[in-house]
């Protein structure tokens, strides 16, 4: 059975993108098949993973809109994961899907004739709540909700799920809500645990072990456009790896999900 865990909140910068990344490759590095999806029209995690949207003739652009099968848009990275690039195109997708009947299937669809191919497939969604991230909420069985733990802004939180108990009833029923993940998180401050012990209480979701702290290399890497994980010997990658045992042990070994409490 092949896992697609959509990464998603509408807030940007809470990392997402670089969450989608590193688990990828921390996942593949473990030696699982990898498959990240950028549903992003900023094409960040394309970016980030070595290619250059820009010069992308086929993206998830094309096997959304025109039917382009995703075999043929599928790249292979640097970082041992496979890439469904996007492209600023993306940004007009929205539009054109909203014409379609069954719009929120559209990503669902067009994945699977190769979701058999990998273990595990991570959906990298835009900062919205429209169709794309409605495209990536159907076609996953999971959802991951990262949280920056700087600020105490989470009011946006209620709001995706809602979106993620309405797509439990319309669109997919069988949509599991992971948790949340603390990222940005500063161990030696009271403010990062007061912040997500106030989520976790506000929403009552699980926090997903372990929180991944803020570190420097980050930010260069995603930057340079350089392999993000990969003989990088920081905690926010050793953070990821962990993230990638904890996941795998649950959805392949059937343990329980590890959580970190905030108290
Ligand atoms: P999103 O996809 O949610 O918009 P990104 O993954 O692009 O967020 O991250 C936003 C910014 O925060 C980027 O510049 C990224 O490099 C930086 N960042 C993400 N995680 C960390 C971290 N653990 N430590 C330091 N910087 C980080
Ligand atoms: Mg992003």
């Amino acid at each position: 059975m092949t896992t697609i865990l959509a990464v998603a909140n509408q807030k940007g910068g809470v990392a997402k993108t670089t969450t989608v990344a590193s688990l990828g490759a921390a996942l593949a590095a473990s030696g699982r098949r990898v498959l990240v999806v950028d549903l992003d029209p900023q094409g960040s995690l394309t970016f980030s993973l070595g290619h250059n949207p820009d010069k992308l003739t086929a993206s998830v652009h094309e096997v959304l809109t025109a039917a382009l099968p995703v075999g043929e848009a599928i790249l292979s990275t640097d970082d041992g994961v496979d890439l469904l690039p996007a492209t600023i195109d993306l940004a007009g997708a929205e539009a054109l899907l909203l014409m379609r009947p069954g719009r929120e299937y559209t990503l669902k669809r067009a994945l699977a004739p190769v979701a058999a191919d990998y273990d595990v497939v991570l959906l990298d969604c835009p900062p919205s709540l429209g169709v794309l991230t409605l495209n990536g909420l159907t076609a996953a069985t999971a959802v991951l909700v990262p949280l920056q733990c700087e600020t105490l802004a989470h009011r946006g939180v209620g709001q995706l799920l809602t979106t993620v108990e309405e797509v439990r009833q319309i669109t997919n029923p069988d949509l599991e809500l992971l948790g949340a993940l603390a990222t940005l998180f500063d161990a030696r401050t009271t403010h990062s645990r007061d912040v997500l012990a106030d989520v976790s209480g506000q929403y009552d979701i699980p926090v997903v072990a372990p929180p991944i702290p803020r570190t420097v290399r980050f930010a260069e890497a995603s930057a340079s456009g350089t392999s993000v994980i990969s003989g990088r010997k920081n905690k926010g990658a050793e953070a990821y790896r962990e993230l990638a045992r904890n996941l795998d042990a649950y959805w392949t070994g059937g343990a329980a999900l590890q959580t970190y409490d905030a108290e």
